[in-house]
């Protein structure tokens, strides 16, 4: 085994995930692109947030860098080693040191089983401690994330939504991950029970060194926590970068409109009825040239035919055919940025 901390943990090169759809009587089955050459990484100890609208993508890429969903094209690394048909003593490794938060806390633990007997159940699973110690354990991390351990005894249904998710986190945490893919972890939540489990994540970070992959749609929880974010439409990245660039000054026009609708940012501000302009549409048929084009209130004639080109500017990335690095004209209808000489 090779591993060198100048790595990143988890890189993923040119992933691409599909799903047959059965088409009609007489039509060839179809396939869903869910995921189009993705490449990104995550390193040691840093949160990425992964954004956009429902439908983007986003959980399906979140469980193929875990591998739990079959990858048609490309391949994830984690810690430097192949885990896409890899060894498997590689993917054994990637599965003890990753875990998942997913949105429903009631829904990911057992409702027969105690929180402690859930938690304890992934202690005994992957030997993480010796069993005379396994109910010392389990009380230190009811505590870790803020439960008392005497709420070991209790079953899902009697604890609060805001409890459920403290207690899945515990469970994510007895597994001493190394990488948590927080699946849209707080979008069931009320929102003063989503900035304490918000707060939770971040002291996480701090004091264990965590890696968190955050698939979020609300921006402005993003903004908060992660060091970076990555923005996705119909299966693909259209923009990524350090968060505080890619809020302050998005290039893509999706970007843009996303983050124009964030209301804390200005909460005076009076946002455009439907800043996106409609429904993306299906991934079955994803349009020709750039994906955004039919919703894009700055669409060129190339765009309906062409991909459009990668700019980057330091670690800020995106897709577009308007700005070249430097440009910082507003967009007018998204309170982004775009060159005005090159609109249409
Ligand atoms: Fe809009 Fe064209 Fe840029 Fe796509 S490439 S986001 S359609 S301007």
């Amino acid at each position: 085994m090779t591993t060198s901390a100048n790595w990143p943990l988890l890189e993923a090169d040119n992933v691409s995930v599909t799903f047959p759809v059965s088409g009609g009587l007489f039509t060839a089955k179809k396939r869903v692109h869910a995921v189009s050459n993705v490449t990104l990484s995550i390193a040691p100890g840093e949160t990425l947030g992964l954004v956009g609208e429902s439908g983007s993508g986003k959980s399906t890429l979140g469980r193929a860098l875990l591998q739990l969903e079959h990858i048609a094209d490309g391949e994830v690394r984690f810690d430097g080693q192949r885990v896409t048909h890899g060894l498997r003593s590689d993917v054994a490794r990637l599965r003890q040191q990753t875990a998942m938060i997913f949105q429903d806390p009631f829904a990911s633990l057992n409702p027969r089983q105690t929180i402690g007997e859930s938690i304890a159940e992934v202690l005994r699973v992957h030997k993480k401690v010796a069993r005379p110690a396994i109910a010392a354990r389990v009380a230190e991390l009811l505590t870790r994330v803020g439960l008392r351990p005497e709420q070991a005894s209790v079953r899902p249904g009697q604890l609060s939504g805001g409890q459920c998710q403290r207690a899945g986190i515990a469970r994510a945490l007895a597994m001493e991950p190394r990488l948590i893919v927080a699946d849209e972890c707080v979008a069931a939540l009320d929102v003063s029970i989503q900035g304490q489990i918000v707060n939770l994540l971040m002291e996480l970070r701090e004091t264990m060194g965590l890696a968190i992959l955050f698939i979020a749609h609300d921006l402005s929880i993003v903004r908060r926590l992660c060091d970076r974010v990555a923005v996705m439409y119909l299966g693909r990245i259209v923009e990524s970068g350090p968060s505080e660039a890619v809020f302050r000054s998005p290039r893509h026009p999706y970007t843009a409109a996303l983050v124009a609708a964030i209301p804390e940012i200005d909460p005076d501000k009076t946002l455009p009825a439907d800043p996106l302009g409609g429904e993306p549409p299906s991934p079955v048929a994803i349009p020709q040239g750039c994906a955004f084009h039919p919703r894009c209130p700055y669409a060129q004639v190339q765009c309906r035919t062409d991909a459009p080109p990668t700019r980057r500017h330091a670690e800020h990335v995106w897709s577009c055919v308007l700005m070249q690095a430097g440009d910082n004209a507003i967009f007018p209808l998204t309170g982004g940025y775009k060159d005005e000489a090159q609109a249409c």
